[in-house]
């Protein structure tokens, strides 16, 4: 399909410094309000391509899904879900998505360009393939501030793993991929495809959960932050399953007693026990890591300390 399109200039990864304003929605988009230009990657059902909005030269991602290929999954009410729910989330640290269109046999998504690619393979390129401690947590009072508002609009992630996070220009995170996501509380019994390591006991119980779920899975991606891989990770499924029903969690000798703190009051076995958000926020680990950059790019950190004020 790139044949069709004007590629887009060299310097295009820039948005346009006399429109900082957002792309205007449009109430019906269609290919050609956009340049293509290079591959960003591939996914499961479809390509996702670096675009540019013609008229506001606004630098997107356009993912393009086939429809046949979702079919084939039985995958379009998840992806319905992930579109209503992910179109009407403003936060810095979650994708946003502008619109969406089709065409006969192709579904496309505007989204939010996040310039520093993938986290998993970002992760992966570090020293050790783990991240220092203040890194760590910086991450994790983005992650936190993020799901507090997700929380608030009763929207439950259900999948945050490295796989599903996107980095900014900034090198802020962006959690991406909703298409795991319900409204809460939820009672579904879903067979989740994919590993286990990410899933609380009550999902691997097939239990009834609700937005404490992501409560576990901050738990779990923290341990992996700094680690360099999940705590329950075992080569056979049924093990892992076990390790997570336990919490048989190991820490390495290297890890602070803070982290190791923050992580063992996040992976706690009921749901009710876990550490809230805001007080993830203010836990003392976090705190001592976090920088005065993104503290200020926290808008609930930010409406909470204020309102102590
Ligand atoms: P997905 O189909 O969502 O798994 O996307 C496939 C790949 O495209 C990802 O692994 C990323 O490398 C890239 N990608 C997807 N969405 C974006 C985006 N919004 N900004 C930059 N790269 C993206």
């Amino acid at each position: 399909m790139e044949t069709k399109f004007q590629p887009l200039k060299e310097n295009s990864t820039n948005q346009p410094t006399e429109s900082k304003s957002d792309i205007k929605p449009l109430a019906k988009w269609s290919l050609d309000n956009f340049e293509i230009g290079r591959p960003l990657g591939k996914g499961k059902f479809g390509n996702v391509y670096l675009a540019r909005e013609i008229k506001s030269k606004y630098i997107v991602a356009l993912k393009v899904l086939f429809k046949s290929q979702l079919q084939k999954c039985q995958m379009e009410h998840q992806l319905r879900r992930e579109i209503e729910i992910q179109s009407h989330l403003r936060h810095p640290n979650v994708l946003q998505m502008h619109g969406y269109f089709f065409d006969e046999t192709r579904i496309y998504l505007i989204l939010e360009f996040a310039g520093n690619g993938e986290m998993y393979k970002f992760l992966k390129r570090q020293p050790n393939g783990r991240f220092s401690e203040p890194k760590t947590a910086n991450y994790m009072a983005q992650l936190a501030d993020a799901l507090m508002y997700c929380h608030a609009r009763k929207v439950i992630h259900r999948d945050i793993k490295p796989e599903n996070l996107l980095l900014g220009i900034h090198g802020e995170i962006k959690i991406a991929d909703f298409g795991w996501s319900v409204h809460a509380p939820s009672s579904r019994r879903k067979t989740m495809c994919g590993t286990l390591d990410y899933l609380a006991p009550e999902m691997v119980e097939g239990r009834d959960h609700d937005e404490r779920v992501d409560l576990w899975t901050l738990g779990i991606l923290c341990y992996e932050f700094l680690v360099g891989s999940p705590p329950f990770e075992e080569e056979k499924q049924d093990l892992t399953y076990r390790r997570i029903c336990k919490v048989d969690l190991k820490f390495p000798a290297f890890l602070s007693i803070g982290s190791k703190d923050l992580i063992t009051k996040l992976l706690k076995p009921r749901a009710e026990d876990r550490i809230p958000l805001k007080k993830l926020l203010e836990h003392s680990w976090v705190v001592q890591h976090l920088s005065s950059e993104v503290r200020s790019r926290l808008p609930f950190f930010q409406t909470a300390t204020s309102n102590n004020e």
